[in-house]
């Protein structure tokens, strides 16, 4: 037999005495009573019929009802919004397939079914006040189960309602201002590129002109475009991590071969490694590993830790970037470096931004804001993003993704105007390209550009309007289109020229200071041959002129689409 120590007897004690105090309160009805007397909550209890039996304090204080007004003279039906109820039995009578009467039995049919139900109605106060309530419902059965009333508890919802429509007001704000900060980002955007585009423009023009510029003239342009091209670079991390940071920046994650863009990434990065005297090596891939990424942002990411690896070196330094899957459907690509190596102190700071980890005197240039963005859309992606560092050995960036088994997403190149770069000049055949801009400095460039291609004749229009109008009269083989213009933007203008048969056939190409990725998206869903932003890089500029004029001429002498 077991002992029990004093402690478990005691503890026994504590028991039975528990048991017997809760026989007590059952009996004497006490709890009932404490019940039924709340008065923060609405008791009503009714016969089979669905008249009002019991009414206690909390349903008077709610209602505004005394107890004896109510009791075998009205049913609780007749406390609802009436059209509710109304619309409570034409839903019932749906869900169940039976015909249900507006009324009390549209409150306790569910109930009488032997069906838990809570529902959220409007009562009405004696004095015609209304609030909303939750109010559950069950049936009262006899011994031998047959229903002999009803009891409705029900709360006062007002406050969580008035809480609920705080809340989303709130929230309505909140995406009001999200969306008006990415206009303004994008108009900003817009803004800063337009000038932009005329010093770069002009400097390449330059760069390149007949007679070339003299050795110091070259000095001196290559700093303009250095500087240029270095400011588009911080716009676009400004605002990359402004529109991060404000959610509207959204990725689209498809399957996407990681061999494929580390190549694209060994080949964007070899110039500026060169250039540094820094050696980088690339694993070889026996497999494409797939993963599930914005193929773009995935580069963007990685190219930042790339750069960050060839920047923060030593001199003659190497980059090791290697693949491992350790974790089954995950894979971690590293970026190692030979640098000075990050202390614990520097390391918790390093996914801060505008953080550059005593730089800021000096060293190389960069905003500190592009591991900050490169987390976020590492995270975006469903991936993470980490570092392991030694003082005095270098540091280990690392990117971990989802591996995929989807096919690689292939991309519809016939109607997205990919460019394929045309050497030779067709045969001297004159070609018309029209252009609409209503900037002088950005019109004089292009004209300036096209001025080297005889083959090539520039009509030019400041506005949509007179946009179409010349290229009805002249049928130019392609058009180059701004979209912010004076009166009809170049979205709208587009979009006639394409209802007009005689103009619908002619390539349009954007070339625009709005250059944000929903932009760009907008665009080409509007239907432009291809989106090119501002400021304008020659090469590409000519690839895409090239590309489009060879494109034009084969649609030539086609039937206009319908
Ligand atoms: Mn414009």
């Amino acid at each position: 037999m077991p002992t029990l120590n004093v402690r478990d007897d005691s503890e026994k004690g504590d028991f039975i005495a528990e048991v017997r105090r809760k026989k007590a309160l059952l009996k004497t009805g006490a709890l009932q009573n404490a019940i039924l007397t709340s008065a923060n909550f609405s008791i009503i209890a009714t016969d089979e019929k669905g008249v009002i039996q019991l009414f206690n304090p909390g349903a008077e204080r709610m209602l505004g009802y005394a107890a004896a007004e109510v009791v075998n003279k009205i049913n609780p039906s007749d406390i609802h919004d009436p059209q509710e109820v109304a619309a409570r039995a034409r839903a019932l009578s749906l869900e169940l397939a039976t015909p249900i009467t507006p009324g009390f039995d549209a409150l306790a049919f569910k109930a009488s079914r032997g069906i838990e139900d809570a529902y959220e109605l409007t009562f009405i106060r004696k004095d015609g006040g209304r609030f909303p309530a939750i109010v559950s419902i069950t049936a009262l059965r006899d011994d031998y189960e047959d229903i002999i009333g009803y009891l409705l508890i029900g709360t006062d919802n007002s406050v969580r309602k008035q809480v609920e429509t705080e809340l989303h007001k709130a929230m309505a704000v909140a995406e009001k201002a999200n969306l008006a900060k990415s206009d303004f980002l994008s108009s900003m955007s817009h803004e800063l590129r337009t000038p932009l585009n005329a010093i770069l423009g002009f400097a390449q023009l330059m760069e390149s002109g007949s007679p070339l510029p003299t050795p110091s003239q070259q000095r001196s342009i290559g700093q303009i475009l250095k500087a240029g091209w270095y400011l588009l670079d911080l716009i676009n991390e400004v605002l990359d991590l402004a529109l991060i940071e404000s959610g509207t920046l959204s990725v689209s994650p498809e399957s996407v071969s990681l061999a494929e863009v580390m190549h694209e990434c060994e080949t964007m990065i070899e110039a500026q490694a060169l250039k540094r005297g820094i050696h980088v090596s690339f694993p070889e891939f026996d497999t494409a590993y797939l993963v599930k990424v914005d193929r773009t942002r995935l580069k963007q990411a990685l190219i930042n830790l790339l750069t960050n690896a060839i920047k923060y070196n030593c001199v003659a330094g190497t980059v090791v970037v290697t693949c491992i899957v350790d974790t089954p459907g995950r894979i971690r690509i590293c970026v190692e470096d030979s640098g000075e190596g990050l202390s614990g102190e520097k390391l918790a700071q390093l996914f801060q931004p505008f953080n550059r980890l005593g730089q800021e005197m000096g060293g190389p240039e960069g905003t500190g804001i592009g591991l900050v963005t490169a987390k976020r859309l590492v995270e975006l992606m469903d991936g993470k993003i980490g570092v392991e560092s030694t003082v005095g050995k270098g540091s280990v960036f690392w990117i971990e993704l989802n591996l995929t088994n989807e096919r690689q997403h292939v991309i519809d190149t016939a109607e997205s105007g990919t460019i394929t770069p045309v050497q030779s000049q067709d045969g001297g055949q004159l070609r018309t390209v029209l252009y609409v801009e209503d900037n002088p400095a950005n019109l004089m460039l292009v004209e300036d550009l096209v001025a080297r291609h005889s083959d090539i004749h520039l009509l030019s229009a400041t506005d949509g309007n007179k946009g179409i109008e010349i290229a009805r009269a002249s049928l130019p083989d392609m058009i180059l289109m701004d979209i912010n213009l004076p009166g009809i933007s170049g979205i709208q203008a587009l979009k006639i020229l394409r209802e007009d048969t005689a103009t619908a056939h002619i390539p349009v190409v954007a070339l625009s200071g709005n250059a944000l990725p929903r932009d760009i998206k907008k665009g080409l869903e509007a239907g432009f041959f291809h989106y090119l932003t501002k400021p304008i890089n020659v090469n590409e500029f000519m690839k895409t002129l090239d590309a489009t004029l060879k494109f034009a001429k084969t649609v030539q002498g086609r039937p206009p689409p319908p």
